[in-house]
């Protein structure tokens, strides 16, 4: 017999099989002997009280053999010799869309400006080291996109649009651990993502699949409102009449190219603010109400929100044990995103905490149309590289000495690897931004014990926390408004925010196009 019963012990408990089988065997009500085994199906952590708990729910073999869930089966097949859908970005979403073309039978053609993620390295390394970066291959451009150095959470909240279980069943497919089938935030870590993405590639090619690396798309051939093609940097054209656009929300030169060409864009509001870090110490205690962590909990993260001067503010891709990683894609901006490797064991926990901007705030700075919002997002990345001590060498002040207007005479340590030069927050930031930012850090210290402190530091600018163009398209179809054959997609196209639902949006968006090649 079989029972699925949900379990309640303490972090150290974890660790030890023997404990985990007798209370399962008390809460199915049979001594610990009849248990053949288990398997999780779902963990948590409960830290509301004193002491933090787990949550485990589990499907107990009783006097049975223990049965193995039957294997994930990506059901992949040779498509060398299928109708071809090009996809451009070899995103999440790109990626996604590739395999899922490949299991419904065509054949995808990934055309990627960056670099395979090994030469990648080298473009991010210099980036920390020397403060270069190289427009074509960094955090953000290049195989897996921003998922590949990405913290690697795998928590969405978009499970209505697709099937969040099969994404995750093929991240497991690809090499990533059990427990983020199970685990009610999954994690991946920047460390395992690239051996996952390559593997991934590898699948591609290896059904037949195409991925051009270094290969920038630079314009879509049209027959009146049909595609025909797509042309590259390099100046080749490729035939074909399914575009999956997944160039991801940092491509500015995709949206320009789109509205220049008379393809319909749509400004789109977007989130703005800082990186904030503190010793993960600190989050620690708070979170579980401790002097020092249980060694058997994981490093705590938090969530905040706040609405101030009618503007939600909020807190974004919490990293605990994490690093403030640079996220510009051009030279003369500062961007900063946030990661953590599989343990989280850096000693600094950072999140971004940004405000709403919308098309007020745009236009107080006189960008008005399609391009305002990224025009907006460009100028604030601008001033904050004027600002900062050149490089990447980003502005920071301490939170106390922030909400002060008071400038740091000092900088605490910081996991910023370009480093971070004492300035005012404020002259970065546009003037609502700043003033909503101030009241919500001291709103988030009233909620969260320790949280406002000078030991916490603000690094500017988080400002790509999601697209500021929409590329609009039907719901049905998923087909651009306008152009026929054109599939927006993802995180760029507005569709997506985050790794899962963009490799979902992918996913739909290769179902759409075969749905299409059906119909034709
Ligand atoms: C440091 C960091 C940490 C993050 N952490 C998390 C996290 O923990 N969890 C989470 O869910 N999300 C995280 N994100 C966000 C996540 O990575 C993105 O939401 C996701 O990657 C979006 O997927 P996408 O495929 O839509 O676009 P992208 O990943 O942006 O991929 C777009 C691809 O298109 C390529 N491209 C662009 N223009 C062209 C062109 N003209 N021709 C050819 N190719 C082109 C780019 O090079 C890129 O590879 C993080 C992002 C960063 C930068």
């Amino acid at each position: 017999m079989t029972k699925s019963v949900t379990i309640l012990v303490t972090p150290a408990d974890t660790a030890d099989e023997a404990t985990i089988k007798r209370v399962l065997a008390e809460e199915c009500g049979v001594t610990t002997k009849r248990i053949t085994g288990y398997t999780i199906q779902k963990r948590s952590i409960d830290a509301r009280s004193r002491q933090a708990r787990i949550i485990i729910q589990a499907q107990v073999f009783i006097d049975e053999p223990v049965t193995a869930a039957p294997t994930f089966d990506p059901q992949l097949q040779n498509v060398s010799n299928a109708p071809h859908v090009v996809i451009i970005g070899a995103g999440p979403a790109g990626l996604f869309a590739a395999l899922r073309l490949i299991t419904l039978g065509y054949k995808p053609v990934i055309l990627e400006r960056g670099k395979d993620v090994r030469s990648r390295r080298r473009d991010l390394a210099a980036m920390n080291k020397e403060g270069i970066v190289n427009p074509e291959s960094n955090y953000c451009f290049g195989e897996g996109g921003a998922g590949t150095y990405s913290d690697g959470k795998l928590y969405t909240r978009s499970t209505k649009r697709g099937n969040v279980q099969r994404i995750l069943q093929l991240f497991h497919h690809f090499g990533a651990e059990d427990n983020i089938l199970y685990d009610a935030h999954p994690h991946i870590g920047t460390n395992k993502l690239p051996q996952i993405i390559t593997a991934m590639r590898q699948q591609i090619i290896d059904c037949g699949g195409e991925v051009l690396f270094e290969t920038r798309l630079t314009d879509i051939l049209l027959n009146g409102d049909t595609i025909t093609g797509v042309k590259t940097a390099s100046g080749d054209t490729i035939q074909c009449t399914s575009v999956i656009l997944a160039t991801g929300h940092a491509a500015r030169d995709i949206f320009t190219l789109l509205h220049n060409k008379g393809i319909t864009v749509e400004c789109k509001p977007f989130a703005l603010g800082v990186r904030i870090e503190h010793p993960q110490l600190i989050i620690d205690r708070s979170q579980y109400h401790c002097i020092t962590r249980d060694p058997y909990l994981p490093p705590a993260s938090y969530s905040l929100v706040a609405q101030e001067n009618g503007r939600g503010v909020f807190s974004f891709c919490m990293c605990p044990g994490g690093i403030i990683a640079p996220a510009a894609t051009a030279p003369g901006e500062i961007v900063v995103n946030g990661w953590s490797p599989s343990k989280r064991n850096n000693p600094y926990a950072n999140s971004g905490t940004v405000v709403a901007v919308d098309e007020r705030d745009f236009a107080a700075y006189k960008f008005t149309g399609p391009l305002a919002a990224m025009h907006y997002q460009q100028m604030v990345e601008q001033k904050a590289y004027e600002i900062g001590g050149g490089k990447l060498v980003a502005p920071a002040q301490r939170m106390a000495d922030f909400v002060d207007s008071k400038t740091s005479s000092t900088m605490p340590d910081c996991s910023y690897l370009p480093g971070i030069h004492s300035a005012a927050i404020k002259d970065v930031l546009p003037g609502e931004v700043n003033a909503a930012l101030k009241k919500a850090v001291i709103d988030f210290g009233k909620k969260m014990k320790g949280y406002f402190t000078n030991e916490a530091i603000l690094v500017a600018t988080e400002s790509r926390t999601s697209s500021p163009v929409r590329v609009p398209r039907d719901k049905d179809t998923l087909q651009h408004i306008q152009i026929k054959g054109l599939y927006p997609c993802a995180e760029g196209a507005g569709y997506a925010g985050g790794i899962v639902s963009a490799a979902i949006d992918g996913e739909r968006c290769a179902e759409a196009a075969v749905a299409n090649f059906a119909i034709r």
